[in-house]
């Protein structure tokens, strides 16, 4: 195997219990964890005019690179990093053409994305391709597979990438699951071949609800790719496949607990973990269990139906919020105060700046979740989670168990 010299380090800095921070570095980016990419869609259907449109999503690029249409501003300290789908190319019915000049020059080499360098995440996108049914590339007339999404990735400049995974879904038998696990595997020897000059991170991808499901998993993927090449090759593990289940919190954190033991049993736990997909209320409780990042869209999507963060915990509708509690720059503007009052032209400028806002709020409590793990001991994480996941009826006993089994539990 040739030897390429990797641009990816990973660094823990401080532990509490099982939840750790650190750093993950790409080349000359350093990304604080635990942290939450938020997903965006870079090219919506638009052109340059529009910041490459996609209605909401164009006005959170608007933010991010403080274009005047937002009244300017520097935001660039809230997309440290972001994820974004090659399968979001197929959402805006492009053409080939279109198609082609998005992928011509990569997303932070563009002179309208100058301002943002956070770190790139780009999945592959086998959530829509391969189980969504009807998308399969054909509007724009491109077959979809492995060779296809790595170079698609590779264009738009990913930082980090994944291989073409097959989901799972939650009533698959066991053969359908085993079968799933074989394609995977062979996209997996594919990928690694494709990209073995890539100077970004792989993330290799698992899937699985429980150990046994993630063991089988692993156990066919070795089958065809060795264990020591997977090992070395990779540089973090991103565990799928829980989409379908993101507000089952039980069963979210047992995914993810029983993860964490395939890891270390397969010795793959001085790797970053990431898990793809989640409810950003699940942030708290997968931080304290050791998860190294997330991405989510919920930031986006609970804007879009009025909602405003109060806190990672608690929304309340826009209609009723003065914005006077909140500090934050979005609601320290009174064009944004304005425009989240409805006062907009559009509705893309109203859910917009609410969605910042609300990714403001996620971004602040991953600041304090990180202080808490740098602290002395376990208290002041567990009184973080004492303080927020706990305080609501429908997931405090399952905090009650993270704090128990992850923080050293309350009577220490
Ligand atoms: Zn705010």
């Amino acid at each position: 195997m040739s030897q390429v010299t990797r641009r990816f380090d990973f660094e823990v800095d401080a532990v509490a219990g099982d939840a750790r921070t650190g750093t993950l570095r790409i080349g000359s980016q350093e990304l604080a964890t635990p942290n939450l990419f938020p997903v965006l869609n870079f090219y919506g259907g638009g052109t340059e005019r529009s910041v490459f449109g996609g209605g909401i999503h164009r006005t959170i690029k608007e933010f991010m690179i403080g274009a005047d249409r937002i009244g300017g501003g520097d935001y660039s300290e809230y997309f440290d990093c972001t994820m974004t789908s090659v399968a979001s190319l197929t959402d805006y019915n492009i053409t080939h053409e279109r198609y082609q000049s998005y992928l011509d020059t990569p997303i932070k080499e563009r002179e309208l994305f100058e301002p943002y360098n956070g770190t790139l995440f780009v999945d592959s996108g086998g959530f829509k391709f391969l189980d969504g049914g009807d998308i399969d590339g054909s509007d724009f007339e491109v077959d979809i597979d492995q060779e296809k999404i790595y170079e698609i990735q590779k264009k738009m400049g990913a930082d980090i990438i994944l291989n073409l995974d097959h989901p799972i879904a939650p009533d698959d038998s066991h053969e359908q699951r085993m079968e799933k696990a074989e394609k995977t595997a062979l996209n997996i020897a594919e990928f690694l071949d494709l990209s073995s000059d890539f100077d970004g991170a792989r993330y290799l991808t698992l899937h699985g609800y429980n150990y046994s499901m993630m063991d089988a998993f692993l156990e066919k993927i070795t089958s065809i790719v060795d264990t020591r090449e997977i090992h070395e090759a990779f540089d973090g593990v991103a565990l799928g496949s829980l989409v379908p289940k993101k507000d089952n919190r039980e069963l979210l954190i047992q995914a993810v607990t029983d993860c964490q033991e395939v890891l270390q049993d397969w010795g793959f736990d001085d790797m970053p973990l990431h898990v793809l997909g989640i409810s950003s209320r699940a942030v708290p409780l997968l931080a304290a269990l050791g998860v190294d990042s997330f991405d989510a869209s919920s930031y986006l999507h609970n804007a879009i139906n009025g909602k405003y963060y109060k806190s990672m915990m608690e929304s309340v509708p826009i209609s009723e919020v003065s914005f006077e509690n909140c500090d934050c720059p979005v609601c320290s503007s009174e064009l944004h105060r304005q425009r989240m009052r409805g006062d907009a032209e559009y509705q893309k400028d109203i859910y917009g700046a609410v969605a910042v806002h609300n990714l403001i709020i996620q971004k602040q409590e991953l600041a304090t979740i990180r202080d808490r793990i740098r602290a002395e001991g376990t208290a002041p994480l567990r009184e973080y989670i004492e303080s927020t996941v706990a305080r609501d009826k429908q997931t405090r006993q399952v905090a009650h168990k993270v704090v128990n089994q992850s923080l050293g539990g309350y009577f220490q």
